[in-house]
């Protein structure tokens, strides 16, 4: 019996052994999933709970809830991966074996890359809406906002769905026209790339979008410091935007406990074949979701695309068929 061992019980995590567990009997195969937290939390949901249309009640879990039957829970962090040897240890002290080793670890946010963010934030209208946390409290704050400079700043690339920032600031400007305060706001989105967004056929219309709906957009800004005294966030580039209400998207890395590990990038993000989603140095090591390095959008809907090839071709391997299937980078 083959041992199958998950690190992280998110959207990625769950959905690999969900589709494994599916295929794969109880004799074939065990499935343990290792994740620190009790709870599992859908993150799509966190802008619609910012703009008011979900409530945080839906987006969370208890996670042995979502665990697929048949498969094993074990409450822990990894902190380390002993891949000559095939094993992992865990901040509780545990040492576990394995055969196949899935990686879906998502990504770190990185607050104390921007300064000033982490001690502000919540509060001298600084906030975010990437966590549980900052979505709830940055819905009071649109709920009350009545006029002033609104910006939604994003990090550099790669940060996982960065169609959220633009979702938001489309979906504001919506509310604030619905409340008849639109021409008292002033909305804008800032991005590293030279425009909202930059792959066609979405970029033009997108552009021609926040044109028309006369959202400000500045590019080729990367959020370096939030100054709450002056109430400006600046860019590593030297720009300024004035915020009554700053949306600070933070930067994205993996999970530091792969720092110097030779399956990470210098980012932490696990280097992994794009369309194999094996990892480079060891063929019974895949990663999944937010945690790799695949040059395609961070979305669960591109993780759901990644859970179908990665459990076709650990299938296959198991029963001793040539692994085929290929990811082809798209999300939906
Ligand atoms: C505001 C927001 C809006 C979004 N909107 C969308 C959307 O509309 N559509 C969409 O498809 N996607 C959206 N996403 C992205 C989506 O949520 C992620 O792409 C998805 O959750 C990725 O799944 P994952 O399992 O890779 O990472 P996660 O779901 O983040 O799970 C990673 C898990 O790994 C665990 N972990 C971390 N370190 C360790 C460790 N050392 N040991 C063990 N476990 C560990 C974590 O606790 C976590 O449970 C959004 C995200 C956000 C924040």
């Amino acid at each position: 019996m083959s041992q199958i061992l998950i690190l992280g019980g998110g959207s990625a995590g769950i959905m690999v052994a969900a589709r494994l567990r599916n295929e794969l009997s109880m004799d074939e195969a065990s499935i343990t999933i290792v994740e620190p937290s009790d709870k599992h939390y859908y993150q799509a949901g966190f802008t619609l709970v910012a703009l008011g249309l979900d409530e945080p009640e839906y987006l969370v879990r208890p996670m042995e809830k979502v665990i697929p039957a048949g498969c094993t829970f074990i409450k822990d962090e990894v902190s380390n991966i002993i891949p000559d040897s095939n094993y992992i240890e865990t901040k509780g002290g545990k040492r576990l074996e394995y055969d196949h080793l899935i990686l879906a670890t998502g990504t770190k946010l990185s607050f104390s890359e921007v300064e000033g963010l982490t001690e502000n934030l919540g509060k001298d209208g600084v906030h975010t809406f990437y966590t549980l946390e900052g979505a709830i409290a940055l819905r009071k704050v649109i709920d009350e906002f009545e006029e002033g400079n609104f910006v939604v700043a994003q990090p550099p690339m790669p940060f996982k769905c960065p169609g959220a920032p633009i979702k938001l600031a489309l979906m504001v400007d919506d509310l604030f026209r619905r409340k008849g305060i639109r021409n008292k706001a002033n909305v804008t989105l800032t991005t590293a790339l030279p425009s909202v967004f930059t792959r066609e056929p979405y970029a033009t219309k997108l552009n021609q979008l926040f044109e028309s709906r006369n959202i400000n957009v500045m590019p080729g800004f990367n959020p370096g410091k939030v100054d709450v005294e002056n109430r400006v966030i600046k860019s590593w580039e030297g720009k300024e935007v004035p915020y009554d209400v700053g949306v600070v998207i933070p930067p994205n890395e993996g999970e530091p406990f792969y720092e110097d590990m030779p399956i990470v990038d210098a980012s932490n993000f696990v280097k992994a074949d794009k369309h194999r989603l094996v990892q480079e140095g060891f063929d019974n090591i895949y990663a999944i979701g937010d945690c790799a390095n695949y040059p395609t959008s961070k979305t669960a809907s591109g993780a759901r695309k990644q859970a179908e090839v990665l459990a076709n071709n650990l299938v296959a391997k198991l029963r001793g068929r040539e692994p085929r299937h290929t990811y082809s980078g798209h999300i939906i």
